[in-house]
């Protein structure tokens, strides 16, 4: 019998991990390590209890009594905070599924790949703040890293059989978000409730808003860069409104191989499960004659300036990923408590990066301890420049 662990397990890709194991017999058909969660005790506990697993860790150590209660008599370990959720990646596991969001994702990721487990990897995060880093740490382990970002995976299985070395370019594809149609003199208004409405996809809420700013495509777009090791200028972005080719591979005798299926993000998720099998999954099927058309536009620039600095970004390399992602999430942050508008955001990202020129370097990270310093650094930085510029709005 397979095991498995679930990091992230209470959250949007968790619990559809969750889902697709349930669906396939759950702890009869898995071994279910540990299953951690954040704030949501008491779904945390529910699923623990369910899919039996060894050991439920929630990241929030307050939430420690409540789970312990909550698991009491199930025969289901409890344990909280940040030291027990990098424990928890220790235990045996053949499969683990990398679904925190945010930097808090790295350090279980990288304990999981340091015991050459395969690793399901959602949290891109990983991939932009220390790509080389976790790439380095999966080849001397002998793990293997299978993309869940629905992107990701498409262009991984478009590559199934091909040499990397073929490839011309990499043609990412992005909804455009919510708010993709509004004029762009309407965007600095825009509210959190409007940029959450997404069109196409159910996700958690930080990357359906990132998804309205590209700033989720931004870290895609180094996101793969740094995972298919291709060179900046080889990868691309399309607005495609329909979200049905998930991402495309170009290669150098012109041929495109595009993935399509409906936008369900339990097909990524599935695929990384059973792979190298294609298994069953409940996703619904694409019916061509109903779809009828498809539609692509080449993005604008100045209605995405993340995408703009994302290429900022592949050029510095060094710790300006780690730099870009925590400047980015701080900002999202004003954004949600309305110290920043909309169109600001990208504006904080970008002099924030400016204020840490000097600490960013151009090296390549030696050690996680050095991305997660700057990490620390520029979420200080951003955020007394979110402050500065609500204060001078
Ligand atoms: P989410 O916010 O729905 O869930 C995040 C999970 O992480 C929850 O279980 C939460 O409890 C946990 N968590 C949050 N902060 C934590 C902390 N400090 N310590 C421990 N646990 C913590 O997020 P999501 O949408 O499921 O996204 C997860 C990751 O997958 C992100 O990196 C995201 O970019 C990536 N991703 C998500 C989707 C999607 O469809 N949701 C698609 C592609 C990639
Ligand atoms: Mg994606």
């Amino acid at each position: 019998m397979r095991s498995i662990s679930i990091f992230g397990a209470t959250g949007s890709v968790g619990e559809q991990t969750v889902d697709l194991i349930q669906r396939a017999g759950g702890a009869e058909a898995y071994r279910v390590v540990a299953l951690t969660g954040g704030r949501n005790v008491a779904r945390l506990a529910e699923m623990a209890r369910a899919l039996r697993a060894e050991v439920a860790v929630c990241g929030d150590a307050s939430g420690f009594a409540e789970l312990r209660e909550r698991l009491a008599g199930s025969g289901v370990q409890a344990a909280a905070g940040p030291e027990a959720i990098a424990e928890a990646a220790d235990r045996p596991a053949d499969w683990v599924m990398s679904a925190i969001v945010g930097a808090a994702g790295l350090v279980p990721g990288f304990r999981a790949l340091r015991h050459g487990r395969t690793l399901a990897l959602a949290n891109k995060e990983s991939l932009v703040t220390a790509g080389p880093l976790l790439l380095a740490e999966a080849a001397a382990h002998g793990a293997t890293i299978l993309p869940v970002d629905s992107e990701h995976s498409a262009v991984f299985q478009a590559l199934t059989g091909e040499d990397i070395s073929a490839v011309e370019r990499i043609i990412l594809t992005a909804s455009g978000g919510a708010l993709r149609d509004w004029p762009l003199e309407a965007l600095a208004k825009a509210t959190v409730t409007e940029a959450l409405a997404h069109p196409n996809w159910a996700m958690g809420q930080r990357i359906t808003i990132d998804s309205a700013s590209m700033f989720n495509k931004a870290l895609e777009v180094i996101e793969t860069r740094e995972f298919f090791g291709v060179a900046p200028e080889q990868v691309e972005v399309i607005i495609h409104p329909e979200s049905l080719i998930h991402s495309m591979v170009g290669f150098h005798d012109g041929a495109i191989m595009a993935h399509m299926g409906a936008p369900d993000m339990r097909h990524s998720i599935g695929y990384a499960l059973n792979w190298p099998a294609r298994n069953a999954l409940p996703v619904a099927r694409l019916d061509l004659a109903q779809v009828a058309t498809l539609t692509f536009r080449a993005p604008d620039l100045t209605r995405y300036p993340a995408l703009r600095l994302a290429r900022e970004v592949m050029a510095r390399r060094g710790l300006c990923g780690a730099a870009f992602n925590a400047a980015k999430e701080v900002a999202l942050d004003h954004f949600l408590a309305g110290g920043l508008g909309f169109m600001e955001m990208a504006g904080a990202v970008e002099a924030t990066l400016e204020a840490l020129d000097a600490e960013m370097g151009s090296n390549l990270p030696q050690a996680l301890e050095d991305v997660l310093a700057m990490d620390h650094l520029a979420r200080v930085r951003a955020g007394e420049v979110a402050r500065d510029r609500a204060r001078s709005r």
